[in-house]
């Protein structure tokens, strides 16, 4: 048997919680999305921030795109160098992966920061 979806509740966190989608903390006394699943006797839920999990949907019914597609639609248009406006993206898509890319950005960022500091310190200890 496949994985049966039972239904759909918009809680507020009583506590933290970590957002499928992105992975980031859902606060405590946010709303957020949580979807019980029943598969093979045993019940799942999956939590997500309300627009996490509707770009999650849009992307899966709208453009049919799953979790590793997402990544190389951010690569694609990344690379193609074009505004994320010039894409025909639900809005809330387009939103969630404004997120990524930034987000994508500033670990870049970062790490050209820490390797930089590495080989000052290296130069430094240098005789
Ligand atoms: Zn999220």
């Amino acid at each position: 048997m496949s994985p049966r979806h039972l239904f759909t509740r918009n809680p507020v966190a009583r506590k933290a919680h970590q957002c499928w989608e992105c992975t980031r903390p859902i606060e405590r006394g946010t709303r957020y999305r949580v979807d019980i699943t029943a598969y093979e006797g045993r019940t799942y839920s999956i939590k997500a921030h309300v627009e996490c999990a509707d770009a999650g949907m849009a992307l899966a019914t709208e453009m049919d795109i799953q979790d590793e597609g997402r990544d190389s639609l951010i690569e694609e248009i990344t690379a193609s160098g074009e505004p994320l406006d010039a894409f025909d993206l639900p809005d809330v898509v387009r939103r969630r992966l404004e997120d990524a890319i930034a987000e994508g950005e500033a670990r870049d960022e970062a790490r050209r920061a820490e390797a930089l500091a590495r080989i000052r310190a290296a130069k430094e200890a240098a005789p």
